[in-house]
Parts: C-alpha cells; structure tokens; sequence
C-alpha cells in the first residue's frame, strides 16, 4: 500500500502479468516485487472494497493526477509491500471464498494457503475472510476441549483404517494430519487468534516429547507427521515450552492425584462411628486405589506432560462400576473429578505456556 520510492517499480525492473489474476474487466492493477522482479496482477476495485474497509477508504480518496509510475496500460496501479505469494492467496480466497471451505484437513498444504491470507486480512481488516480462515483453521487446531476429543476421534479413526503395516508410518499417503504447531503459534500471537493457541501448544508438546522418546512409547496418531521445525522456535520459545511442559505435569499432579488422596482419607475417616458405613467406605477407597493404580490414571498423572488428555480420555471411560463394590456417589465422584481435571488441564494450556 505505501507509495514510498522503495516501493515504486523502476522503469527498467522487468514486471510479469499474473497468468490467473488477470481479469479482462479489472480495473485496478495491484503490484507486489517478488524474487524476480515485480508481478502484476488485474483485478477489480469493487471487489476488493466491498471485503475491505481499508481498501475502500483508500479507493475513495480524492485522486490527484497520478504520476506516470502509478499507472499501467491506463488503469491505477496500486503497490503492496506484502509478500508476493501471500497476495496471491490471498486474492484466491477472495475470488473462491468456497476454496476455503473446501480445502482438506490434516494438511500441512492447507495451512500453508491460509496463513499468508490470515496475516493479510488481518492487516486489511477483511473481516469475514478472516473469520472464515480462521474457522477452516480451527477445524485442525480446535479451541474447546469438545471439539479436541472429536478431532481425536477422526484421527484414530482414520489412523485405523490403514492397513497394519509400519511402513504407513512413513508413507506420504497417509494424511499429513499435523500441521505445524510453531507456525500457528506464531500466527495466532502476531494476528490475536487466541483461540488457535491451546490446540497448537499441546500439540507441539506433545510431539515435542514424541521426537524426543523414541516412537514405540507413543501412541501412533500422535507422532508427528512431519519433523518438527524446532529451530523456528527462540530460545524464548524453548524455554517457555519446557516451563509449560512441568506446569501441566504439576497441575496433574496436583489436582489429580491429590484430590483422590483427600477423598479417601475423608472417607476413611469419615464414618467411624458407624461400622456398617465403613465398611462400604472401605470398598469404595478399594475400587478408587483399584482405579489410580490403573495404568492410564498412573500414565496420566505421572507423566512428564506427554498426552494426559489422551491418557485421561482413556481413563474417563474405565471410572469404577457398582460391580466394582463402589458406591453411586463415590463413583459420581470419581467421573466428576477426571471431567473436572481434563477441563481445567485444557483451560490452562494457554496460560502455562504463553509465560502469563
Ligand atoms: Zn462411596
């Protein structure tokens, strides 16, 4: 958009027509340099106003005669600084806003033709392109723990569908299905999509530990799908994972374990006056010690952080029975809390590791 000197093509720069967006009725050319010289693209004024409020005031301001730099075969040109290739994407989302939509996920692809877009529709203030860029995101990176346990799901389920074979593992037919966490995590800060970052930073996490254990400890559709590109992140970065990292194993810790430890003492303690009652105290503390020694509780809640939301999603489905001698409350008790933890496990993500 700036008209600064440094911007203006100069006369001898070799300038190309864009082969896609190249519009016979356009009457605006848009010119971004690139690598090899400046790319022209053709398109309409209206267009862009009608998604842009920036653009549209710039179009109406009074136009003075413009110098000869600032015309092309006699329609305005105007000069964007941006990236070349962001400004084609972005101009594909406008034209085939249904291209969004359409795109597949699990994809490293896909999300590369949104990022480009994101950041400009954020800079242009292209509202309703941006919440539609950000919806197709979220449907990889999703922002409640709901829509977390469902894209799980889908990905178990297409994890399953492929033969038993290891070599699936390395094979680029099976869906790209994680994207990478550190280029939505920079995104999401420098466009303010707050939403983007619990999915994100529990990913990174989790894929963070993946590279770091050796696979075999690690559920398949967990394992990162791609190398990870630690060297994006700062040192900052690092730093901040690993302190978040021990923040989610504490809060485990913390608010699981200790919670059950609270519950059996009170039960235990509780009721020793009547002995009918500690004695269906006592079945109750059993099936409890039963269940935290399950090896899903003891995954989750001795971990280092890896995946507890995996290992508690598991656990979830396991909370003891009445045929386990536990008593309809205790066992209220015990789906409540595991609900509870997972929550406030997902609730915390952003804080533990953005350093609030
Ligand atoms: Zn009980």
């Amino acid at each position: 958009m700036s008209l600064s000197p440094r911007d203006t093509p100069n006369a001898h720069e070799e300038m190309v027509e864009d082969d896609e967006f190249w519009i016979n009725d356009g009457n605006l050319i848009v010119s971004v340099r690139s690598d090899n010289g400046v790319r022209l693209f053709k398109i309409h004024k209206s267009t862009l106003s009608r998604q842009s409020p920036v653009f549209e005031t710039m179009f109406n301001l009074p136009q003075e005669s413009a110098p000869e730099s600032e015309v092309y075969m006699g329609l305005p040109t105007m000069h964007l600084t941006d990236n070349h290739d962001d400004v084609k994407k972005l101009l594909n989302l406008v034209y085939t806003p249904l291209a969004v939509v359409d795109s597949p996920r699990f994809s490293q692809s896909t999300q590369e033709q949104l990022l480009g877009p994101l950041r400009l529709a954020t800079k242009y203030e292209m509202e309703d392109l941006r919440q539609k860029v950000i919806k197709a995101l979220q449907r990889d990176w999703p922002k409640t723990l709901r829509d977390w346990d469902l894209y799980q799901e889908t990905i178990k389920a297409e994890f399953n569908e492929q033969p038993e074979d290891s070599e699936i593992v390395l094979n680029s037919n099976f869906p790209s299905w994680t994207p990478d966490p550190i280029e939505i995590i920079h995104i999401a800060q420098e466009c303010n999509v707050p939403e983007l970052l619990p999915a994100a930073f529990y990913h990174l996490n989790r894929s963070y530990h993946a590279s770091n254990m050796g696979q075999d400890r690690i559920p398949p559709f967990t394992r990162p799908r791609l190398a990870l590109k630690t060297e994006l992140l700062t040192p900052q970065d690092f730093h901040q994972l690993m302190i978040g990292r021990q923040r989610l194993a504490d809060h485990i810790r913390s608010a699981g374990l200790l919670s059950f430890i609270r519950k059996k003492q009170e039960l235990l303690h509780g009721h020793s006056q009547n002995s009918f009652r500690v004695e269906a105290s006592l079945k109750c503390v059993q099936a409890m010690n039963n269940y935290t020694n399950d090896h899903h509780f003891v995954e989750a809640t001795h971990s280092k952080g890896e995946d507890p939301l995996n290992e508690l999603y598991y656990a979830a489905q396991r909370v003891p029975s009445l045929k386990d001698g536990i008593c309809s409350s205790c066992q209220d008790f015990v789906t409540a809390r595991i609900k509870r933890l997972r929550q406030s496990l997902w609730d915390s993500l952003e804080k533990y590791f953005s350093g609030a």
